[in-house]
């Protein structure tokens, strides 16, 4: 259709050397086709073009000085995508890779895994280039005041509501919370992802790899199967992949992976959870350090994967939970994957499969949860997180994960209706991308040329 090929043609010479925001871009758009076929409004109304398009983009440097009194510079980023639906809503991500078009294509997938949640979010996305490993608590608290000197400006409790993401923690986010109530001298819900005992939800901490869990299992029980007794390979050791893990241990499921980005640790008995949560949250350490108190686990480091893989997927499984970062499974991932039985992929992290990976795991037709739906369950907390705040009070623990269940339930069964709706059932890429796709477009023809 030379409507979608065209606009990513101008995609291309518009915004040049974005790959990871034209790889998010083309996946959805591609799956468009059958509701463009129907709905001429679309078109008629430049709903790509303007969809690609981010709202805003503010681009702005973060100087600071680290422990021996040297003047650091970053970059800092918060791409306002899409205000359609409600509030910006998305995280802040904290990594040396980071560059416009991983904020661009973050910001892209967030407008329509926001629209899936049934919830008022538009989509954004935010970070820096700054590296947060091995510096000091003084050094994180530096830089994370001066990112919020700048952004402050451009975010409020009704305008746009940064959270975390890779790289940024509870920690991190506590430094940005004080610096904004310096700035602006106001207590109130801007940040989500904050502290349990000045504004913080239950269950933000867990809902993301709880929310992948959860979305698993409304797959497999469509299915007439279910995740308990199953073998879990789990990527990342980070916040998604410890609450996944947790997650997956009180369903009666054995995750035996984790991983960083210097190696996995295969644990043929299952991963031990209270040494993870230390070695990760505690004292913020690399996963080689797991084998020193489990000699029976097994550490290979990334120089020795296979060439050209990622060892994590060659672990036989029954279901994996991609759970660290974005093109994390290509398409010989996924092959082996298949070849080792695997029927079940719940992506945690944001666009971890190539497009080779993501049509080999649609062609054999196993239960495939893309990201913008599987892991949506971090969003919807963060926005039941605004409205504690914004009602001045705080749900219990089962309430909040009664609602992030309830949730996760209603984004697999809208995907699913709409696949089906659309001649293909099962097909939920095709059916997140239309739902989520559908709801800002029709907003954004209610809401005028803007
Ligand atoms: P964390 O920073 O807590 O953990 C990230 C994990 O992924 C770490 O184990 C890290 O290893 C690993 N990792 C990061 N980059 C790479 C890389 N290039 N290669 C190999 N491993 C890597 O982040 P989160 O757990 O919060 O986020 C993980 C994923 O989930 C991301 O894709 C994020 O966008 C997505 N996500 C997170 C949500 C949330 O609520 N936190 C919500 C929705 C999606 P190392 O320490 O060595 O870098």
């Amino acid at each position: 259709m030379s409507y979608i090929t065209d606009t990513i043609k101008y995609l291309k010479q518009s915004s040049p050397a974005q790959a990871e925001f034209y790889q998010a871009t083309e996946e959805v758009l591609n799956s468009l086709k059958p509701l463009l076929d129907r709905n001429p409004k679309y078109q008629k109304h430049n709903i790509i073009q303007r969809i690609v398009e981010p709202e805003r983009q503010i681009l702005f440097r973060v100087s600071w000085v680290d422990d021996r009194g040297q003047v650091q510079v970053n970059k800092g980023y918060r791409v306002e995508f899409n205000s359609a639906l409600g509030p910006y809503k998305g995280g802040l991500r904290f990594h040396p890779n980071v560059t416009a078009g991983t904020i661009k294509f973050l910001g892209f997938e967030q407008i329509f895994k926001n629209a899936l949640t049934g919830l008022a979010i538009g989509g954004a996305k935010g970070g820096s280039n700054f590296d947060p490993k091995g510096k000091s608590d003084n050094e994180i608290m530096r830089f994370c005041q001066s990112f919020m000197t700048e952004l402050y400006r451009h975010i409020g409790p009704t305008i746009d509501v940064p959270a975390g993401d890779i790289g940024v923690g509870g920690r991190e986010i506590g430094y940005l919370y004080g610096q904004y109530k310096r700035l602006t001298g106001r207590y109130e819900g801007v940040l989500t992802g904050k502290g349990l005992n000045w504004g913080g939800s239950l269950v933000r901490t867990e809902a993301t790899g709880y929310g992948a869990v959860y979305f698993a299992q409304n797959m497999l029980a469509e299915r007439g199967d279910s995740l308990a007794g199953k073998t879990c390979a789990v990527s990342g050791s980070g916040n998604v992949s410890i609450y996944t893990i947790e997650k997956l241990y009180q369903i009666g499921a054995t995750p035996v992976t984790v991983s960083d980005s210097n190696g996995m640790i295969y644990d043929e008995r299952g991963i031990d959870l209270e040494l993870l949560k230390r070695l990760k949250e505690v004292e913020r350490t690399r996963l080689s350090r797991y084998v020193e108190e489990h000699r029976g686990a097994v550490y290979t480091p990334v120089e020795d994967y296979p060439p050209g893989r990622n060892g994590v997927w060659g672990v036989p499984c029954d279901a994996a939970f991609p759970s660290a970062t974005q093109n994390e499974v290509n398409e010989d991932d996924a092959r082996e994957l298949l070849k080792n039985g695997c029927i079940c992929i719940s992506e945690g992290a944001n666009m971890p499969s190539s497009q080779g990976a993501i049509d080999a795991f649609l062609a054999a037709g196993i239960a495939y949860g893309p990201a913008k739906a599987a892991n949506a369950g971090g969003v919807s907390t963060s926005q039941l997180e605004m409205s504690q705040n914004a009602s001045m009070i705080q749900w219990t623990f089962e309430e909040v994960d009664a609602r992030l269940q309830r949730i996760m339930a209603g984004i697999f069964h809208t995907a699913s209706e709409t696949a089906k709706e659309f001649g293909a059932p099962g097909n939920l890429v095709l059916g997140a991308n239309v739902a989520g796709f559908r709801k800002v477009a029709d907003a954004m023809i209610d809401q005028g040329v803007v």
